[in-house]
């Protein structure tokens, strides 16, 4: 659209973009353009040429009356009176084609990005990280109990609540991520080049502000109201927009079976448990055969199993007890060595930790390809 209306852009110039824009892209960039410019759809390598000889038209036109017509201008007059492509054009102002444009994929509710909008967004952007082999990762959240608000204080009061949702959305993410309304009080997240960490750090992120802005009254009300969300990554939990629909919904599905007001990634039968890095602040302590305890450095830790850091061989075996201190808590955890070597001793828990050990602690900036700082 910016380029249908950026006067700085002769007709070589436009092409040259467009043609630029397809190979970052790989999008059919002159066919939307032409369908933009005129409705008509032509596969790109037809719709190259066409929009090539739309700009010569453009310059003889230019050339005769003395100004640039423009393209819009130039395209009608040579698709309906030079070729006969169109009937009964209709010229329209860009300003308010821009304004109908957005509005077609936009939530005028909440101000983010409509459904129709999620679903192309999602098909390029999970076609374009296996092209590129890039990362790419959804978040879904959905409202806990909304039902009851609406039904104790109206349903324009539950829509205030959407739209302030939707605005702490908006402001939470990166220019690149696309924050959606998936639909009623679902919303959506797409992270282009994030991996699952990084979508989990946003979604506790989206979830923490929720939870604070709606712990002062809203609209003079008391509102409780959380969210809870799920996570789905590019490849590994699936390889089209579908698949990555179904199972960040069914990691979202977990969430408010565990309990609501959380984030859960979804997770294969491979693993049962998402390890996580580890803040520096988390301090675990070994103690086997009767010892009082030996300081080790977690290198990652997960409900249910840690590594940890050894700075020679350890001959450590059998069963052992790990005391873990996180911020102010801490736990005692025994559990079986299932791996001992010279750099590092891996450790299954007898039993899980609880859900909600790790809240605070996961690191921001786990994202591959420092994609999300
Ligand atoms: P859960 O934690 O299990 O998600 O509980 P819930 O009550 O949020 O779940 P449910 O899906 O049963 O309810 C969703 C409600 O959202 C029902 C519907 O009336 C309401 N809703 C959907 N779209 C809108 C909307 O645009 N405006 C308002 N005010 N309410 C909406
Ligand atoms: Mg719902
Ligand atoms: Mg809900």
């Amino acid at each position: 659209m910016a380029l249908l209306a950026a006067d700085h852009l002769d007709g070589s110039g436009l092409i040259q973009r467009l043609r630029q824009l397809r190979r970052l892209e790989g999008v059919a960039t002159c066919s939307a353009m032409l369908h933009l410019l005129t409705h008509l759809e032509l596969p790109e390598d037809e719709a190259e040429q066409l929009l090539v000889e739309l700009n010569s038209h453009r310059s003889e036109v230019g050339a005769t009356l003395g100004r640039d017509p423009g393209l819009p201008v130039a395209a009608v007059d040579y698709l309906s009176n030079v070729r006969g492509l169109l009937r009964n054009p209709t010229i329209v102002e860009l300003d308010e084609l821009e304004t109908t444009e957005r509005s077609a994929v936009t939530d005028s509710l909440t101000g983010l990005h409509n459904r129709r909008y999620f679903d192309s967004a999602l098909d390029i952007e999970t076609r374009r990280s296996m092209r590129y082999g890039l990362g790419l990762s959804l978040l879904l959240l959905d409202l806990d109990l909304f039902k009851p608000i609406n039904d104790l204080h109206g349903h324009r009061l539950g829509d205030l609540v959407l739209a302030r949702v939707g605005g702490l959305l908006r402001r939470a993410v990166r220019d690149a991520d696309v924050a959606c309304r998936f639909g009623g009080e679902e919303f959506a997240v797409i992270l282009p080049e994030t991996g699952r960490l990084g979508a989990f750090s946003l979604g506790e992120r989206v979830r923490l502000l929720v939870q604070k802005a709606f712990e002062e009254p809203f609209e003079g009300l008391a509102i409780e109201l959380s969210v809870s969300g799920g996570v789905a990554t590019f490849p590994r939990d699936g390889e089209t927009a579908e698949m990555l629909v179904e199972r960040a919904d069914r990691a979202m599905y977990l969430a408010k079976k565990e309990g609501r007001n959380r984030i859960v990634l979804y997770h294969s039968e491979r693993r049962r448990f998402v390890r996580f890095p580890v803040r520096s602040n988390a301090r675990v302590w070994l103690r086997a055969g009767g010892s009082s305890g030996i300081e080790m450095r977690p290198i990652n830790l997960s409900r249910s199993g840690a590594l940890l850091s050894t700075t020679g061989p350890t001959r450590t075996e059998g069963t052992v007890e790990l005391k873990l201190r996180m911020r102010e808590r801490e736990w005692v955890v025994s559990g079986k060595v299932v791996r001992s070597g010279r750099r590092s001793l891996a450790v299954r828990f007898d039993r899980p930790l609880p859900e909600d050990c790790f809240e605070g602690h996961v690191r921001r900036s786990v994202a591959p390809r420092a994609a999300r700082s």
